[in-house]
């Protein structure tokens, strides 16, 4: 056991950026799931199986001995198949030799990018409440924050506030539509408004689009990159995760003109070398599926998320309607709990179901006390679970 005095010089190991940052609490909630053994409607991933067809793909790779690195920023039937599928789907150009990063997930791309186009002291434009990982990402590359609220019911901006946030240190803005954890989607109007400050104060867009085919109501997903004069100001980064029900074979890309790309990829190198080979073989065979595949899974989402609303509805809680994404924020004020955090430790432990504490989307946790994210990506017997459970509330 270390006395006291080692304890404080074990302190010169920690260094000044992890102190920074804290646990994930989104990754956090699930092993408390587990612990608990509380239905898991925390962390963002299905529990129902990913798609034979990818499966089989990823089988047939490594019988083929595809088990050595693939070419550091993505084999070259993977990123063929992503650069014919932007072409399919949104008319972009994309260069698969100069413009595509395979990256372990879009974790690792959002990092990659960050990390390749800040300087410390730099501003990051970041709309809240955000995706946890924007929070740690933007402090680990030292950048300096300015937030933007999003505002409840319908999760819209105001432009002066979003104006007032760009100044000539703003290095990038980051965009996250369809949005986790709000469910908004940003109409191609705001995307220009947007647009038209990234050009004025010569920033960058850096959109994570991971959800683009997780869309409900007739709601369209516009890709900020498609917008006059966004081309070559964007870093578009997605992933197989969402898509394609894998978010544990951790393939991801990131879309961005020559020069961003070329300093991505030195980071991405450096970091990781490369995603799972294999995977990307199989990515090769998902980004090719018909445009069937998109719309079926679109319409099982919308299934599942008002079947969802129909359990938080009947178990009190009053429901932001998601609009993309496979998230409902809930307003848990009529509850009468002192904070989101208590909140969610009564709902894992006496409860039995899982979810995220509203504050964890937010810089200041006072913002988000009255508010509880859940996911329901998951199979009709889970969220019947839940239900279950949720009437001991
Ligand atoms: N996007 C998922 C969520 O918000 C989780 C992602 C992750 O944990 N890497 O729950």
């Amino acid at each position: 056991m270390a006395t006291t005095v080692e304890a404080l010089s074990r302190a010169r190991f920690r260094s000044d950026r992890t102190q920074r940052v804290n646990e994930s609490v989104i990754r956090e909630m699930t092993r408390l799931a587990l612990e608990h053994k509380a239905v898991n409607l925390a962390q963002g991933f299905p529990d129902f199986p990913a798609p034979e067809i990818l499966k089989n793909a990823a089988r047939e790779a490594i019988t083929a001995d595809i088990n050595q690195y693939a070419i550091t920023w993505g084999a070259k039937p993977f990123r063929d198949a992503i650069s014919a599928k932007y072409q399919r789907t949104y008319g972009l150009d994309i260069d698969p030799e100069r413009e595509i990063t395979v990256c372990c997930g879009s974790t690792e791309g959002m990092m990659a990018s960050l990390l390749a186009v800040t300087n410390p002291g730099d501003e990051l434009v970041i709309f809240e409440p955000y995706y946890e990982n924007y929070g740690p990402d933007s402090l680990l590359c030292g950048a300096t924050r300015k937030f933007v609220q999003l505002h409840a019911p319908d999760w819209t901006f105001d432009p002066d506030e979003l104006r007032r946030a760009f100044s000539p240190r703003t290095k990038a803005i980051i965009i996250n539509t369809p949005n986790n954890p709000t469910g908004c989607v940003f109409d191609r109007k705001s995307l220009e408004l947007i647009a038209e400050l990234c050009q004025e104060f010569d920033a960058l867009a850096i959109t994570d689009e991971i959800y683009e085919h997780i869309l409900y109501d007739g709601t369209v997903h516009v890709p900020i990159m498609q917008i006059p004069g966004m081309r070559d100001r964007t870093i578009l980064i997605n992933s197989m995760s969402k898509t394609y029900a894998v978010t544990g074979w951790r393939v991801g890309w990131v879309l961005a003109s020559p020069d961003l790309s070329h300093s991505i990829r030195k980071v991405h190198d450096f970091l990781t070398v490369g995603a799972a080979a294999p995977l990307q073989q199989a990515g090769a065979v998902a980004l090719a599926l018909p445009d069937d595949y998109y719309t079926t899974m679109a319409d099982d989402y919308v299934a599942r998320r008002d079947t969802m609303l129909e359990v938080l509805e009947g178990a009190g809680f009053r429901c932001y309607r998601p609009r993309g994404a496979y998230y409902i924020m809930t307003d848990i004020s009529g509850f009468g709990y002192p904070d989101d955090t208590q909140f969610v430790h009564h709902l894992i432990k006496d409860v039995g179901v899982a979810a995220v504490p509203g504050s964890s989307f937010y810089e200041d946790p006072r913002r988000g006390y009255g508010m509880v994210r859940f996911c329901f990506c998951k199979k009709y017997e889970t969220l019947k679970e839940a239900q279950i459970r949720l009437r001991k509330i």
